[in-house]
């Protein structure tokens, strides 16, 4: 499976090693001809909705049975759906040029790379509609009665490995040179996570298990107090779950609550301590074009009844059928689309804001959802980069560090699971979450309005550089895409509330992670399958 990576990363070390003699000359600035920019979202075209007082009147007139408004992961599972029903007279209205949502994908210097979602873990049977997608896109099969995945899109060996007291080490946990207190700590917490694990199933999609009081009481408080209740004050600990908590739901244990916690290894894999046996780490999928690979191959079916570059406007229910204006950006025009039923895979502010007349459950719904801003750089660097000791450069790769020295959530190499003998040139993904910075997510969206890209590039190279000092005079290239509300903080709710179902809205059903409360792809499929199976 790895012969061409192994190659890679010895002509990697080789190159690494020559490097070194570079680090007494690594100056401070980026390579004075680096590219870039910001790319990837029309941030102008999202904002027309909220700046523009009147829209002209309806041009066009047309029609179909059900009409999907937003082309995310969910409006492509409700469309999905709605073929594997037999229905094709629907369409779907999506704003940017390409359907996706935040699984988008792009590219540099002629390689693939993600603009947001990278990855999927191996669904369990609680999202048997994933396991379903992965089957029919032949990512999964039946051998000899077990089920397989396809060995070229399973993340490749190296996996993850963090820079952490100058050096690499293997994994994403603190474990070099930490102290018996520490790993005294990792166990307690692990067995914590056993004893939840045994007290009532959790699931994703989170739905398809019991909203237990057990649960209820979790989702009230913030994760932070929680550890606080069970002496877990360790700091390394704290970093890891903070680090956890960030990458997956855009805010740390402070903010998110502990049900959001506890869910994040409870839902999947528990919990590994160093040295405990089942250290096992979880199969995942991955492409160099992140879960585009994905949402490219859901929208390819569609064919014309995908309509992008369509700002949807109004949605209007009426007795008879639903109206729904979207303003098509190629023509200018205002379209007017009379349809039976309308899915609205929109995020819920969005939603509340369209929707004429909208349900309560709806207002408050986008009242209480906290969204996370969220930047992520693609880097093109054009040669190996110098390594330090360690475990090989592997597919995640993260900087120890707090929120000064390193704000960001480490990188992906986009050519990690390529098998093409291209040696050294890649794409590094930085990602970085901004729902808890001091100020709140007000904050993180205003930077990403007001900072140039300037600032960002060499705030990004400047952390990274600790692990790689010559990154900046070999990346050629660094593109910025920017997401005012990337995806639902799961913040504490008074009333223990952790998402919900929507509820059908007469001829309206609603599908959008924001939903759930926090955002991972399974989250959003089955919240799309559902409104498109019925
Ligand atoms: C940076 C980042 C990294 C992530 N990484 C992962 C990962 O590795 N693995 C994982 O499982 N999950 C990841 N996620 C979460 C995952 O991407 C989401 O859960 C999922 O893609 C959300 O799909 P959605 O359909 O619910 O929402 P969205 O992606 O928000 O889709 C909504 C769609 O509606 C469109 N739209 C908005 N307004 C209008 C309008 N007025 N008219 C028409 N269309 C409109 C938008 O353009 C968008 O396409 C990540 C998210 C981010 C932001």
């Amino acid at each position: 499976m790895s012969i061409a990576l192994n190659r890679r990363h010895l002509v990697a070390a080789t190159a690494g090693a020559a490097a070194a003699s570079l680090l007494s000359v690594a100056g401070c600035k980026a390579a004075p001809d680096m590219q870039g920019g910001f790319t990837g979202i029309n941030l102008a075209r999202g904002h027309l909705l909220r700046d523009t007082k009147a829209w002209p009147a309806p041009t066009v007139q047309r029609k179909t049975r059900v009409l999907i408004a937003g082309g995310g992961v969910a409006g492509l599972a409700a469309a999905r759906a709605l073929r594997l029903r037999g229905m094709d007279d629907f369409a779907l209205l999506e704003l940017e040029d390409e359907a996706g949502g935040n699984a988008r994908g792009g590219s540099l210097g002629g390689m693939a790379c993600p603009l947001g979602a990278h990855y999927l873990p191996l669904p369990s049977d609680d999202a048997s509609d994933v396991q379903d997608l992965l089957e029919e896109l032949g990512l999964r099969q039946r051998v000899a009665g077990r089920w397989q995945y396809d060995e070229r899109h399973l993340c490749h060996s190296p996996q993850e490995r963090l820079f952490f007291n100058g050096a690499w080490q293997d994994g994403l946990l603190p474990v070099q040179g930490v102290g018996e207190s520490t790993l005294a700590q990792y166990r307690a917490f692990a067995a914590l996570v056993e004893q939840v694990r045994k007290t009532v199933h959790w699931s994703i999609p989170a739905y398809r298990s019991p909203h237990t009081p057990f649960k209820q009481v979790l989702a009230a408080i913030p994760f932070e107090s929680w550890l606080n209740q069970n002496a877990l004050t360790d700091k390394y600990l704290r970093w890891y779950l903070d680090y956890c908590c960030r990458d997956d739901y855009g805010a740390g244990i402070v903010t998110v609550s502990a049900w959001a916690g506890l869910h994040y290894f409870a839902s999947r894999h528990g919990f590994n301590a160093p040295g405990a046996e089942s250290g096992e780490r979880e199969g995942l999928l991955t492409w160099p074009e992140g879960n585009a690979w994905l949402t490219r191959r859901m929208a390819a079916p569609l064919g014309e009844r995908l309509h992008t570059g369509q700002i949807v406007l109004r949605i209007e229910q009426g007795t008879h059928g639903v109206e729904v204006d979207a303003f098509n950006t190629a023509s200018n025009a205002v379209e007017r689309w009379q349809a039976e039923q309308v899915i609205v895979a929109l995020p819920v502010f969005i939603a509340a804001r369209v929707l004429q007349n909208p349900p309560d459950f709806l207002t408050q719904t986008a009242a209480r959802t906290v969204h996370a801003p969220w930047l992520v750089a693609n880097i093109h660097i054009e040669k190996p980069l110098y390594d330090r000791p360690g475990p090989a450069p592997s597919w995640d790769n993260l900087i120890y560090g707090d929120a000064d020295t390193a704000p960001g959530l480490g990188y992906v190499d986009a050519m990690h699971q390529s098998l093409l003998p291209v040696v050294g040139s890649t794409v590094l993904t930085y990602y970085r979450a901004l729902g808890n910075v001091a100020g709140g997510p007000a904050q993180g969206r205003e930077w990403l309005m007001k900072k140039p890209w300037m600032q960002w590039r060499d705030e990004i190279l400047g952390e990274l550089s600790v692990a790689h000092p010559d990154l900046r005079q070999k990346a050629t290239r660094m593109d910025i895409t920017r997401y005012g509300h990337a995806m639902a903080i799961p913040v504490p709710d008074k009333q223990g509330r952790v998402g919900q179902v929507p509820p059908v809205f007469g001829r309206i059903r609603f599908a959008h992670s924001d939903w759930a409360g926090y955002s991972v792809f399974e989250e959003a499929f089955a919240l799309g399958h559902l409104a498109g199976s019925v």
